[in-house]
């Protein structure tokens, strides 16, 4: 199995170094030509969604990761990343916009831009959630199923092959999302 990081900018790196810490094989995605390498799931990290739509589509990446992610691709976005998915942004434009969820973005204003809890995760447990000027899902529609809540705010959400969380599982200990997101490469956990 090997899995691509999306690398145009933001905390990539820190998914690669889960991904080593589970033993997993994976490559960042920095230009068109890496797309010619062979994978099977793909990671869209956290970061500055605007700057990563625009560079999406400056390099040309967009259509072409567009359609896998239609086509199933197994696709796991983490802050930055949820937003990419959302089909309804608010406060920002949509990306792929490939799951059935609004989200809002910075949303938890100024004062609260960055904190760390520890909270139930739908079939994990207790897991913890650092959130650094995070989004949260605004609104889950009848495709996606909700996964995680914070504060009565969606905070984690699955559709299909697609898995994304408002928070950062790559900065923390705990393994367990980036685990879950295997699964589903794996096709172990179909929806
Ligand atoms: N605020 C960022 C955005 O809207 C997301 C923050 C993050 O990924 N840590 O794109």
């Amino acid at each position: 199995m090997t899995i691509a990081i999306l690398a145009l900018q933001g905390a990539f790196v820190e998914h690669g170094q889960v991904l080593d810490r589970l033993g997993v094989e994976h490559f960042e995605i920095r230009q068109k030509a890496d797309l010619d390498r062979p994978f099977d799931g793909l990671i869209l990290p956290g970061g500055e969604s605007t700057t990563m739509r625009k560079l999406l589509h400056e390099l040309e990446l967009f259509e072409p990761l567009c359609k896998r992610i239609q086509d199933g691709l197994p696709v796991f976005g983490t802050c930055a990343g949820l937003i990419l998915l959302a089909e309804r942004v608010d406060g920002g434009a949509p990306c792929f916009g490939t799951m059935d969820i609004a989200a809002r973005r910075n949303a938890y204003g100024r004062q609260l831009g960055s904190f760390h809890t520890d909270a139930e995760f739908s079939g994990l447990g207790t897991v913890p959630m650092t959130f650094i000027r995070a989004p949260y899902i605004a609104e889950a529609g009848k495709k996606a199923e909700i996964l995680a809540e914070v504060d009565g705010r969606i905070v984690a959400a699955r559709q299909g092959n697609q898995l994304v969380t408002a928070f950062h599982p790559e900065l923390d200990e705990d393994e367990g999302v980036h685990r879950l997101f295997l699964s589903l490469v794996e096709g172990e956990n179909k929806a």
